[in-house]
């Protein structure tokens, strides 16, 4: 018998006929006699759907009324997947955030988790069988009792959370893939399913935008080391046996858990990103914090930054990256601050794309980002600037070589299907 959290994600609840498809896989660990907590999302749509009434009521709405106009999306599927539960004779109830209670801060539209109570979970487990289905994506903050919710895709954090407060053996995190892949599918044919992803690597892939799951949910899961399984809900559920240990999907774990240890795990690129190089700035104490200042105050997202030695001692330039979206802003912002910078000329470019290669080997392998290099000059891709860090390095390039750039890396690393397992 184990213990285990499953989630749901919005399109794998759309309408009642997938809800009955989550029933049955709920049933399946149930008979199995497995303890079951449920996580669910909104049914797919619901959420923008709910957003756009709060825009459409008043532009400037109050955070606290938007958090119980969203939260309800969670509400509905919660109710309707522990009727369908009961219809098909297995004990059940919803749990809404303020029941359990999830507590989080009072960032409303963006909370954490401070505390998560599953003792009354855990004792219905033990005393009826029950089956929790909860509401993913809200809490409550405690000092209000008002229900606050933890920014999009946040019931994959909620799910995360319960798991460690009921000490589940597994978090499945059910949802329209199959798992997690060394890169996008959609860009690379031979892009293949990892069977298991260390935190660290994960951490980066969702960052960098591989969008399965919320980063905040990996950062809780590498914390309380849970395991996080993600897995399609699309299969069959009544062709999963229960008890293998190996069904399809990505084992995200402590890398201790990875015997099997390549040097690189994944590519992850992302073309919303924008160029800014402020030409001949002086090169004296204060010049960064007059740059990056402004734009923090603006919260302005920068991303890769660099800065080189110059040659002079007299002046150099810095380039950064910021995203797309905020371009012009950044800007407005610096050129706002000119006179206390001092800069000679601002340059900047949208059409850059960033592709990062992943991997926790990188750590102890030499040369891994050089024979990068290399392979992308053999394709007369530029870079224009690099960043690297412990398990992470990246390369700004032209979008249009986004595509190229990154089937280039993934055969250079021996992640493509068929080559090497
Ligand atoms: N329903 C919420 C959203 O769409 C939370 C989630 O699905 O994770 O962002
Ligand atoms: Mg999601």
């Amino acid at each position: 018998m184990a213990r285990l959290v499953m989630k749901f994600g919005g399109t794998s609840v759309a309408d009642i006929a997938c809800i009955r498809n989550v029933a049955r896989h709920v049933k399946r660990e149930v008979d199995a006699g497995h303890e079951v907590a449920v996580v669910v999302s909104a049914m797919a749509g619901k959420t923008n759907e709910l957003v756009g009434w709060c825009r459409e009521a008043a532009a400037l709405h109050d955070a606290r009324e938007y958090d119980v106009v969203v939260a309800s999306g969670e509400q509905v599927t919660s109710g309707l997947l522990a009727i369908v539960l009961e219809g098909m004779g297995i004990n059940a109830r919803s749990w809404q955030g303020w029941q359990l209670p999830i507590l989080t801060s009072n960032a409303h539209g963006s909370a954490r988790i401070l505390e998560v109570n599953g003792a009354e979970l855990v004792r219905r487990f033990k005393a009826r069988g029950e089956v929790a289905v909860i509401s993913g994506f809200q809490g409550t903050y405690k000092d209000s009792g008002r229900i606050t919710t933890l920014g999009r895709g946040g019931s994959d954090t909620s799910a995360v959370a319960i798991a460690a407060a009921i000490q589940a053996d597994r978090c499945d995190i059910y949802t329209d893939v199959d798992g997690v892949y060394t890169t996008d599918p959609r860009v690379v044919a031979k892009a293949r399913r990892l069977v298991k992803v260390a935190f660290e690597e994960m951490l980066e892939l969702a960052s960098l935008g591989a969008k399965v799951l919320q980063v905040r949910s990996v950062e809780l899961g590498m914390v309380h080391n849970v395991r996080v399984f993600v897995r399609s809900s699309f299969e069959p559920p009544q062709d999963i046996d229960p008890l293998s240990n190996h069904p399809p999907g990505t084992l995200i774990c402590d890398e201790e858990e990875i015997v099997e240890q390549h040097v690189v795990t994944g590519i992850a690129f992302s073309k919303d990103e924008a160029q800014i190089s402020v030409r001949h700035v002086p090169d004296k104490p204060g010049v960064a914090a007059a740059i990056f200042g402004p734009l923090a105050d603006s919260n302005i997202n920068v991303d890769m930054i660099v800065q080189n030695v110059s040659a002079d001692g007299a002046t150099t330039d810095l380039t950064f990256t910021v995203p797309a979206a905020d371009y012009a802003r950044a800007r407005d912002t610096i050129a706002s601050a000119r006179s206390a910078i001092g800069y000679e000329r601002l340059d900047g470019a949208t059409d850059v794309a960033k592709v990062s290669v992943i991997g926790i080997g990188m750590r102890s392998h030499a040369g891994v980002a050089a024979s990068a290099f290399k392979a992308l000059a053999e394709r007369n891709i530029n870079i224009r600037a690099i960043t690297t860090s412990e398990i992470k390095f990246s390369v700004l390039i032209d979008a249009a070589y986004t595509e190229l750039a990154v089937r280039t890396l993934h055969s250079l690393y021996g992640l493509d299907k068929d080559q090497g397992a």
